[in-house]
């Protein structure tokens, strides 16, 4: 029989289909309920939307929510150099870094870390600092798209989001409630 006993987890939402972000906070809704302290930091500036917003506010004093970054790269109305998003990105993995170590938080949630990572924008060698420095104890998320191989391995948990329908497809642009 397996005994029950008090591990942390390094978790990873990836894939292209919808639901990597409302992964983590249905985690932190489900944590809050233990009145656990929770810590995450969007990597992505602007990529989190206002009902995510408001609704986290509602979780107060157990979340922290940090928002680092120089909004999306690369489209439409990005007018910043890459050394500026890379900037932000080295401040997210310092903040990030400090916040693990702090051993303050039970579960923390580094939201686009994967994005930030594909686009460049985070090392490797940085990604497997904040991996490594995860306590045992701890449970770290990390969401979005494109996953290294790596992180992967690394990881206890793994999921996949997978696009099979998106109302996209059918012209049907983001619904309040549901995706803002
Ligand atoms: P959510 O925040 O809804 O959990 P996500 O974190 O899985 O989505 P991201 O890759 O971070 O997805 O994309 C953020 C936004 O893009 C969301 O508003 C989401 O509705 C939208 N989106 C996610 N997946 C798709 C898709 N397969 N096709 C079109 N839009 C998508
Ligand atoms: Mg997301």
């Amino acid at each position: 029989m397996t005994e029950e006993k008090k591990v942390g987890l390094l978790i990873v939402y990836t894939g292209n289909g919808k639901g990597k972000t409302t992964a983590s906070l249905g985690m932190c809704v489900r944590a809050v309920g233990y009145d656990w302290q929770i810590c995450i930091i969007q990597f992505v500036k602007g990529s989190w939307k206002y009902g995510e917003l408001e609704g986290v506010k509602k979780l107060q004093p157990n979340v922290e929510l940090n928002v680092i970054g120089e909004g999306f790269v690369g489209i439409v109305d990005d007018d910043k150099s890459f050394e500026v998003h890379r900037q932000a990105a080295k401040n997210g993995v310092a903040l990030a870094l400090e916040k693990i170590k702090s051993n303050r938080y039970q579960l923390i949630i580094l939201d686009e870390l994967n994005v930030a990572c594909d686009l460049g924008l985070v090392s490797e060698e940085e990604l497997e600092s904040i991996v490594e420095a995860r306590q045992p104890d701890q449970n770290l998320v990390i969401t979005g798209r494109n996953a290294t191989d790596w992180l992967i391995d690394k990881a206890d948990l793994v999921t996949e989001m997978k696009e099979i329908k998106h109302p996209f497809q059918q012209g049907i642009l983001a619904q309040k409630g549901i995706d803002w």
